[in-house]
């Protein structure tokens, strides 16, 4: 009997529906992303988002799926980590849509389900993952059951820096496709002569970024924009190459997986390649529909713990947990 499993993903910008099968076939993968209408994220504005646009985009779902309630054998929702408001909007429209059909729930960490995802779709096995997104920069591996935070950010996340500076610079959102494409403007005229120096901060394992972003703003009063996009994303890249390389060689793992929405970089992707290149390891980049965040990511690390045996809940046991760490979770399908 094949299991189809309905994820809900609610942690942060995004509120998506994905709707997937046990053969790994992504039957649905709908989604809509809050955007703030000034500054940064605001976790009660997004959460409100969440709520409003939930039937819409379950009804996407279940209509690009064609299939009904009767079909799905549970659902699968986004607990953590991630920003409150977002979370209790997700487990709220989980529970009700629970009873309503009469189904269970399954938490998934949301971190977790960016390695699961990223293993299906790209064929990596056992790989040290570098999770780099606009709420969470880890890097990941798998040892003695569970998936263990080699190294992290000690501030904010990569993707947030990036979008940070180009906001506070003056430009859109994302930053992060601003700044590529200035940074690659900066190298064609200037090549590694666009470089300015910025701190350089790895600690240990761990990354700070709010240093960078500081000071990247400072040097814009006397370097043009472009040549700060490219030091900016040279110097960062570097560091989490830098403890990607660590991470590989303390493990003795030999191969790399990119994810999360930062994955859509041609220069982190480049830099990460040719370290792999030059250890002999090999490089995945998660395909970038589910790179990002989504349900089908959440659907499908649901289905995976529950065939390894993990326990459904009841609608009114299931809670979250804006903390949830990677490093918290039995991999109990990882034996
Ligand atoms: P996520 O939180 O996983 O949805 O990823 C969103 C983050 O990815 C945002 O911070 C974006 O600025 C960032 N991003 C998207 N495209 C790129 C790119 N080409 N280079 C760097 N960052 C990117
Ligand atoms: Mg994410």
């Amino acid at each position: 009997m094949s299991m189809l499993v309905l994820g809900l993903e609610g942690t942060a910008h995004t509120f998506g529906v994905g709707i997937v099968d046990d053969k790994g076939n992504v039957l649905a993968n709908a989604r809509d992303m809050y955007k703030p209408t000034a500054g940064g994220i605001h976790p009660t504005e997004a959460g409100k988002h969440h709520s409003d646009v939930a039937e819409n985009v379950l009804q996407r779902a279940l209509d690009d799926a064609k299939i009904d309630w009767n079909n799905i054998d549970f659902i699968a929702f986004s607990a953590g980590p991630g920003l409150a408001p977002c979370l209790r909007a997700t487990l709220e429209f989980a529970q009700e849509l629970a009873k309503k059909h009469d189904k269970s729930l399954l938490p998934v960490n949301h971190c977790v389900a960016h390695v699961e995802i990223g293993r299906q779709f790209t064929g990596a096995t056992d790989p040290i993952v570098l999770y780099v997104s606009g709420g969470n920069t880890q890097v990941i591996g798998y040892a003695a059951g569970k998936y263990r935070v080699f190294g992290e950010t000690l501030d904010i996340a990569i993707g947030n820096a990036i979008d940070t500076f180009i906001r506070e610079a003056g430009g859109g959102f994302p930053g992060g496709p601003i700044m590529e494409k200035l940074a690659a403007d900066a190298r064609a005229k200037k090549g590694e002569n666009a470089y300015i120096e910025l701190p350089y901060v790895v600690k240990g394992m761990d990354l700070s970024f709010s240093g960078i972003v500081t000071a990247a703003l400072q040097r814009l009063k006397t370097s043009s924009l472009e040549d700060v996009c490219f030091s900016f994303q040279e110097t960062c890249y570097a560091m989490l190459v830098e403890v990607t390389e660590r991470a590989l060689a303390h493990t003795g793992k030999n191969e790399c997986l990119l994810t999360g929405g930062v994955a859509a970089s041609k220069r982190l992707q480049e830099m990460l390649r040719m370290m792999c290149e030059e250890r002999g390891a090999r490089f995945f980049v998660c395909p970038s529909e589910f790179a990002g965040d989504c349900g089908a990511n959440i659907a499908w690390a649901g289905l995976v713990a529950a065939k390894s045996g993990q326990k459904l809940l009841e609608p009114s046991e299931a809670d979250f947990n804006s903390r949830w760490r990677t490093d918290e979770v039995e991999v109990t399908w990882l034996k």
